[in-house]
């Protein structure tokens, strides 16, 4: 005969911590299954408006600032807190991963960047032009942009960053992940073939969207290398939240952005809505129809 306890006490689980993208040393470990993030003033900003927008539920719970030894830290829920042995993928939202005033800021002074061309020719040794060639640099606009193309960025506004699955195994290097086949070929290993998985997924990409195209906060803001991590485990879970709000700035009103209109200079737009259109038609195309 089971005997069971009229108390249940739960103890938050050991589970180690994983980082897909950013700097090693931005996240600290916090207590009650949430994590510190490095202060940084646009993104509190972001979190504090999220936290009373619509897309709410879509973002980790913002707890405010916190000190630890002199360093001041966003507090934030961690979202691998409720899985299991969890797989993770981070992907990066948008048709370019600059902001417009980063764009400007690169103009002023330009100047032959010898370090960029030859991590272009390192990429690529056909990318340079014949002129970059002859001066074996490149202003850093052009190497800005060049960038884009190598990954679905500027293709399907979406790129994945990273992958990490429940056996271990991590994957950060998709910086030429660029052709559909190709992202295809990374999700399916990512879910492991698993439809139902797949199922969730896009069934929380859809009401995401939904949610997405009514929200006041993403109307009134440039998002600009922001995240979709995607989680899921044994258990057959699956959710996603929109993370890193690092670059995305207000518009001045009363502009608004649609997210889907091609991105012409000065408008602002960030492709957002269209590469998470291009990532649902993804995921649809690979289930069963
Ligand atoms: P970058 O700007 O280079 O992308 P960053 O320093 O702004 O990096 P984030 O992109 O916010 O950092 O996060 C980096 C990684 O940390 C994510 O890919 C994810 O793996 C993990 N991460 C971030 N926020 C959370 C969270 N709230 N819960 C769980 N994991 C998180
Ligand atoms: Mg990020
Ligand atoms: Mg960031």
């Amino acid at each position: 005969m089971v005997n069971h306890s009229p108390f249940v006490v739960s103890f938050k689980k050991h589970y180690p911590w994983v980082q897909l993208a950013g700097h090693a040393g931005n996240f600290q470990a916090g207590e009650y299954g949430r994590l510190l993030k490095r202060f940084c003033e646009c993104e509190q900003q972001c979190l504090q408006k999220l936290m009373k927008d619509v897309l709410q539920p879509y973002v980790p719970t913002y707890h405010g600032v916190v000190q630890r030894d002199n360093q001041d830290y966003n507090l934030m829920d961690d979202l691998l807190a409720e899985f299991d042995s969890p797989s993770i993928m981070d992907c990066k939202m948008g048709s370019r991963t600059y902001l417009e005033e980063e764009l400007m800021k690169a103009r002023e002074r330009p100047r032959l960047r010898k370090d960029m061309y030859e991590k272009m020719v390192a990429v690529d040794p056909s990318a340079p032009t014949e002129q970059e060639r002859a001066q074996q640099g490149v202003l850093k606009p052009r190497y800005m942009q060049w960038r884009e193309t190598l990954s679905s960025t500027a293709t399907m506004g979406f790129r994945i960053e990273g992958i990490k699955k429940a056996d271990g195994t991590c994957n950060t290097n998709f910086k030429k992940t660029r052709k559909r086949e190709q992202v295809m070929q990374a999700l399916e290993d990512f879910v492991h073939g698993n439809t139902h998985i797949l199922k969730h997924y896009l069934q929380r990409l859809e009401e995401l969207r939904s949610v997405l195209e009514k929200s006041a906060f993403l109307r009134t803001h440039e998002v600009v290398g922001s995240s979709l991590l995607f989680v899921h485990d044994a258990s057959g879970k699956a959710k996603v939240w929109m993370i890193d709000f690092g670059k995305t700035v207000p518009l001045p009103a009363p502009q608004t952005l649609d997210h889907r209109s091609p991105w012409v200079e000065g408008n602002r737009e960030d492709g957002y809505l269209w590469g998470l259109d291009n990532l649902i038609d993804i995921f649809s195309s690979m289930l069963p129809q």
